[in-house]
């Protein structure tokens, strides 16, 4: 094993610096990876820029991770093997004994370590790990296709799973970005009526090969008009943090459906208590998921051929590579490759 490893770090906010590290040993627990692949996800706008400029270390951001196991430290299961392809996302593991662990809610962990904003992450040829953050890679998936289901996969497939719509109903995505374009994909192959909402007409036409049956151009349309006029949507996945565009397409929402926040918008969002009570209509949160479940939304990718869009550039280039996804011109993911 190389004695040095190259690695993109935040040394002032905003900014990424290339930067030649030791190779660390892993500690008890811990796994050293030898990284092949890292997303770049919009959750690391706020690691990249609201770094704490005194960190020493400063901070390596990035938390859709795949890569070998390179060593092992004492005490992991037997399961990972030096060598293997595994993956990590945003929880990179859980600790087992709060709460909402012993209750099998691990990605609730009251202890969970953030890849990229509590740990060091993945824009880096080597990264540590706990093992409890693993996720097995599936042989059907090159690296660079399997990191963005780590993040921008689980967390759409998993809402997609909670939001109560069954085979049948119609389900409306609103935002069609690096998230988007994964909740249509996942949408379409679990058998739902899927709508698009997207601003501009720009997106249609992407929008509707990735698996959307209809496209409505919220700038131009009412879309929730349009969705009363389909029956009303059983379930509509929102990714944008525009917290007045969720609230007016509430008035979509078919009676008993579920509105899904996946977009930690920190402005409150206005919601009628008439909707919701009159037509028993709920509002849930929904966070990536447990690493047991990333190998779930993995496996559906492999069995339903769903697969990122991504652009792949160097981890030398991961400034322009960040500059692209935070300027939104990226179609639809980037992604570091490290060799
Ligand atoms: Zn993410
Ligand atoms: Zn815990």
């Amino acid at each position: 094993m190389k004695a040095t490893y190259r690695a993109m770090q935040v040394t002032q906010p905003g900014i990424l610096e290339l930067v030649e590290r030791k190779t660390p040993r892993p500690a008890p627990g811990e796994v050293l990876i030898k990284v092949e692949a890292c997303g770049i996800c919009g959750a690391d706008i706020a690691d990249i820029e609201h770094a704490d400029p005194a960190l020493r270390p400063p901070r390596v951001p990035g938390h859709e991770v795949v890569g070998r196991i390179a060593a092992l430290g004492a005490d992991v299961p037997s399961r990972w093997k030096p060598g293997q392809r595994v993956g990590v996302g945003r929880f990179g593991g859980y600790c087992g004994e709060c709460e909402p662990c012993r209750q099998g809610n691990f990605q609730l962990c009251r202890n969970r370590p953030v890849m990229g904003a509590t740990r060091d992450g993945g824009y880096a040829e080597m990264m540590l790990a706990p093992h409890t953050g693993l996720v097995s890679i599936p042989d059907e998936l090159s690296s660079e296709e399997a990191a963005p289901i780590l993040c921008a996969g689980i967390a759409t497939f998993n809402a997609l799973k909670k939001c109560g719509a069954q085979a049948g109903d119609t389900v409306a995505i609103l935002g069609i970005g690096g998230l988007g374009h994964m909740a249509l994909q996942y949408a379409r192959r679990m058998g739902f009526r899927v709508v698009a909402i997207g601003r501009g007409g720009d997106i249609a036409e992407d929008a509707l090969a990735l698996g959307a049956h209809i496209y409505i151009d919220n700038a131009h349309e009412d879309a929730a008009a349009r969705l009363r006029g389909l029956g009303g949507a059983q379930a509509i996945v929102t990714m944008v943090a525009d917290v007045k565009a969720v609230s007016a397409l509430m008035e979509g929402l078919a009676p008993q459906g579920r509105l899904v926040l996946l977009n930690p918008a920190k402005e409150p969002l206005p919601v009628s208590a008439t909707l919701l009570v009159g037509g028993e209509r709920s509002i849930l949160g929904s966070i990536t998921g447990t690493p047991y479940e990333s190998e779930k939304a993995l496996d559906f990718s492999v069995l339903a051929s769903v697969r990122p869009k991504v652009e792949i550039m160097p981890l030398a280039r991961a400034n322009e590579a960040y500059q692209k996804m935070k300027s939104g011109r990226a179609q639809f993911r980037m992604v570091l490759a490290m060799q």
